[in-house]
């Protein structure tokens, strides 16, 4: 479904994933589980290209929801994979981010991996770089559901993908629960930084993309975080 001009939300078996169409510029943000490539490939065919289009993968961060087929995805495709320098890093190892309670981390990390892609195949962005996609898409440091978490957000369109920094799960924005929170003091400052910049799309990780929120609703949810 096209939520935005050329930019198209993908729900996948728990988390959704967003292609930006821009010609020669096919942009994918995040590759959901793993096993997930069919239904992305599927996805990119719906809105008529083939998996070797796909130009670029921005990560959000490094949980296997987020990362699980990003892999196979690249593999195909030989897209150009773009993380921030942490995400980086575990997704060369296959690993996720530590921010579960005790024993769900401790499953996560001695049995769930996912393909690691390889060093080369990624570029490494940081806070307050702006990429060639959707008129210059600024990219935001968002740590606290996980530490090596970025945002990306375009002015010139008002859209924003927030990864797991902001969610509409429960059928309005909010912060992840606490219990999936890295860091919440993080987080909430994160979520603070998103908010101000009045998004009109929350294109979020999970729950529906929000797009007829209005600048009260981002206030209030402002103020609670205060
Ligand atoms: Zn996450």
């Amino acid at each position: 479904m096209e939520i935005a001009p050329n930019v198209h939300w993908l729900e996948t078996t728990s988390s959704n994933v967003y292609l930006v169409v821009e010609p020669p510029n096919i942009v994918l943000i995040d590759a959901s589980m793993p096993r997930q490539q069919g239904a992305i490939f599927d996805f990119l065919r719906q809105v008529g290209y083939q998996p070797t289009d796909l130009t670029h993968i921005l990560v959000t961060h490094a949980d296997m929801d987020h990362v699980g087929s990003l892999a196979a995805v690249q593999a195909a495709s030989a897209a150009q994979v773009m993380a921030g320098a942490d995400s980086a890093q575990l997704i060369n190892r296959g690993k996720s981010p530590k921010h579960m309670p005790a024993v769900v981390q401790w499953i996560i990390d001695t049995f769930m991996k996912y393909g690691a892609v390889a060093q080369e195949t990624i570029a490494v962005f940081k806070d307050g770089d702006t990429l060639p996609f959707l008129g210059g898409l600024q990219v935001l440091a968002t740590p606290g559901h996980t530490l090596d978490h970025f945002s990306f957000f375009s002015p010139s369109t008002g859209v924003l993908f927030t990864g797991d920094a902001l969610n509409t799960r429960n059928g309005r924005i909010n912060l992840t629960p606490p219990r999936i929170t890295a860091d919440q003091t993080a987080a909430r400052r994160s979520a603070t930084r998103l908010l101000q910049l009045s998004p009109t799309v929350i294109a979020c990780g999970h729950g529906t993309p929000s797009t007829n929120h209005t600048r009260d609703d981002l206030t209030q949810l402002l103020n609670s975080l205060q």
